[in-house]
């Protein structure tokens, strides 16, 4: 059914970017009448050919319901549907494939863990660490347990530059810090965090830790073992996947100590008209029907992540993110807005005199998506003191053509603008 190994390198050991593009259909079209350039891909990367077909493949021959079936079609959607359990499971490096929850992406995977484990754990006087630049994904669910317990949320500051600032960390995780959830990398700033340390820190004080890996995982390689991370969640669609699917890694002994989030089929072992007893790890944690196809598709995407490596996939993005940055500095007025030194492909900039949304729609018009605003970081904005950015985030198939185009269009914005 696939045809993802192949050779994704050039002799010179680069990316061959031409030929990964071949396998994005959606690239190759135009948009108001201009070749059309994706820099949006922070918010949802493009899905390719391999993973389209892995879905229309699953609907055109195995859809069926899985695990309980003993028909043909229910042993095959099951065993498609689990055998991205297992690829999850090396992916992140977790221990067993136990801890491997499927749910509808990282929002989803959180909230599961502040119903959950936090409605179980946190109690009144209790302090929820997490970072300046967290997403509203993981911010809110927090202040939702909070002010439900009567706990606060504590803080880790960041410079301007966009990184945290861990010099005085014992003053805020400390014997009170019942869980520590911070980014892995941010979405609005690219900033990589030190995760390793923050993780390290909580240890110390016995609190928990949870780290969103959704702008991490198609960047970076990522050994939830040897982190030692509690819990770690992604989303499929930024991994080169579909929508509607993403996973919760929880470590074995702290998933089965929680409670279930939702009940209904399948979370269950035996139901009486009295009562019920719950399934197993990872069932308890995944009520109802899942989204069977799309986890299958999911895992042709890791397939896809992995068969051009990580490694190779970071040194591109690298490659044009100094480019990117460098020729965007030129630009008259244009402030870079998160200048970390360990940095992904985002480059989000501001100007004082225009406003990101004029910037986002003369850029469309020139046939170039970008994302303009808060980025669902509105505290992190309010740091910063500005109300949102531009923002060109770049994956894999991008090329330094491509931000030729987008600055030039730049350029003719500002000229329209000014
Ligand atoms: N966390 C970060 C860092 C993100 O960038 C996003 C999405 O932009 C999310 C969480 C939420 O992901 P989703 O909307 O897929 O649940």
């Amino acid at each position: 059914m696939l045809d993802i190994a192949r050779d994704f390198l050039l002799a010179n050991g680069q990316l061959d970017v031409e030929r990964i593009r071949e396998d994005f259909p959606i690239l190759h079209q135009e948009v108001n009448g201009k070749p059309f350039v994706y820099f949006d891909n922070a918010a949802t990367t493009q899905k390719p050919i391999q993973v389209i077909e892995a879905l229309t493949h699953y609907y055109l021959t195995d859809n069926s319901n899985i695990h309980r079936g003993i028909h043909t079609l229910a042993e095959r959607a099951t065993a498609a549907f689990e055998a991205t359990r297992d690829k999850v499971k090396s992916f992140l490096n977790a221990a067993e494939r136990e801890e491997i929850i499927f749910t509808r992406g990282t929002t989803e995977s959180i909230n599961l863990v502040a119903a959950t484990w936090g409605n179980q754990y946190i109690e009144a006087g209790d302090e929820i660490v997490v970072s300046a630049m967290e997403h509203h994904s993981n911010m809110v669910p927090w202040h939702m347990l909070a002010q439900r317990k009567k706990a606060k949320v504590k803080i880790i500051p960041m410079n301007d530059a966009g990184e945290l600032l861990l010099d005085n960390l014992e003053n805020i995780i400390t014997s009170k810090t019942k869980l520590v959830a911070c980014v892995h990398v941010s979405n609005a700033l690219g900033t990589i965090n030190p995760i390793a340390s923050l993780i390290n820190a909580a240890k110390k004080v016995g609190a928990v830790t949870l780290i969103d890996g959704a702008q991490a995982v198609s960047h970076l390689d990522i050994d939830v073992q040897s982190l030692g991370a509690d819990f770690y969640v992604f989303s499929g669609h930024k991994l080169y996947g579909p929508t509607g699917v993403g996973v919760l890694y929880g470590k074995r002994s702290l998933l089965e100590a929680m409670p279930p989030y939702q009940g209904g089929g399948e979370m269950i072992s035996e139901v009486t008209y009295e009562g019920c007893t719950y399934n197993e790890l990872p069932y308890k944690f995944e009520a109802g029907t899942p989204n069977i196809a799309d986890v299958v598709a999911l895992g042709s995407a890791i397939e896809y992540v992995l068969t051009i490596g990580k490694k190779n996939i970071r040194q591109h993005e690298t490659i044009l993110l100094d480019y990117a940055t460098k020729k965007a500095l030129e630009v008259p007025g244009l402030q870079c807005i998160g200048t970390a030194a360990d940095k992904v492909g985002v480059l989000s900039f501001v100007f004082s005199d225009v406003h990101p949304q004029d910037i986002g729609i003369l850029l469309d018009k020139s046939g170039i998506a970008i994302r303009t605003g808060h980025h669902c970081t509105q505290p992190l904005m309010g740091r910063l003191g500005i109300p949102g950015t531009s923002r060109m985030s770049f994956a894999v198939y991008n090329t330094i053509e491509e931000i030729d185009l987008a600055i030039e269009a730049l350029y003719k914005a500002l000229r329209l603008l000014r």
